[in-house]
């Protein structure tokens, strides 16, 4: 059973990528912030790795990722953003990461986190890619135990101050395996108008609506909900 939203309050959002949130769970965001629910990010990565222009330097690519997941996040209302500055495609499930993102999980302290999936999908192999796989441990690893155990990076508690927190479920997605079906269909053109505002990463806007509506009515069907239908998938799993 997935707990009704009413119970949830806070909800956070890892990735590892500007724009992976957008791909994921933008449609399904948006419903959340419209019916009061807060709604944060952490970003694992500035995207310095993202783009097909070799004339922008990383540095600029960085500064202009972090600019364009901001202005993407407004579209769905999202306004609070934690950018972590890990480097674009060499991110590690290591203590390090476990422990920063179970900082920001003390911080913010959410009913809910989204993360990606760990585990590979054999069908699209831009959703496997090892960065998010990486986070996708990592944010698992944060959940349970490093944000609930208050002996788990003890520094947290004694020199941040920073209380255990248990986060109730997670949402994974990109799954092999999604057990739980958004119904998007009315918040799609403002996960569109999010994913569009990736300009940087684009290289044919006109073709990504098209793209994105097959792949989310693929889902919608693979939910069982009406012809006509878009959806996003995740795999809930109760952690607290
Ligand atoms: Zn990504």
């Amino acid at each position: 059973m997935v707990p009704a939203d009413t119970e949830i309050g806070r909800i956070l959002v890892i990735t590892a990528h500007p724009d992976d949130v957008d791909f994921g769970s933008a449609g399904t965001i948006a419903k959340w912030t419209d019916s009061g629910i807060e709604v944060s990010y952490c970003i694992v990565t500035n995207g310095d790795a993202g783009g097909s222009d070799p004339s922008v330097s990383r540095a600029d690519m960085a500064v202009l990722r972090q600019a364009e997941q901001t202005a993407a996040a407004k579209q769905v209302g999202v306004h609070d953003l934690h950018f972590l500055g890990y480097p674009d495609g060499r991110v590690e499930a290591t203590l390090a990461l476990r422990r920063d993102l179970a900082r920001v999980i003390r911080l913010l302290r959410p009913d809910r986190v989204v993360c990606q999936s760990p585990e590979r999908s054999y069908v699209f192999m831009g959703v496997s890619h090892p960065d998010h796989r990486a986070v996708g441990n990592a944010a698992l690893d944060a959940v349970y135990p490093d944000s609930r155990n208050p002996f788990a990076f003890p520094e947290l508690l004694a020199e941040e101050k920073l209380d255990p927190w248990t986060v109730r479920e997670v949402w994974i997605s990109g799954s092999p395996a999604p057990t739980h079906y958004v119904d998007i269909t009315e918040t799609f053109p403002r996960k569109l108008a999010a994913l569009r505002a990736h300009a940087s990463q684009i290289k044919d806007p006109a073709a990504i609506e098209e793209m994105l509506r097959a792949r989310l009515a693929r889902s919608a069907v693979q939910g069982g909900l009406p012809e006509g239908r878009l959806a996003e998938a995740f795999l809930v799993v109760q952690s607290g």
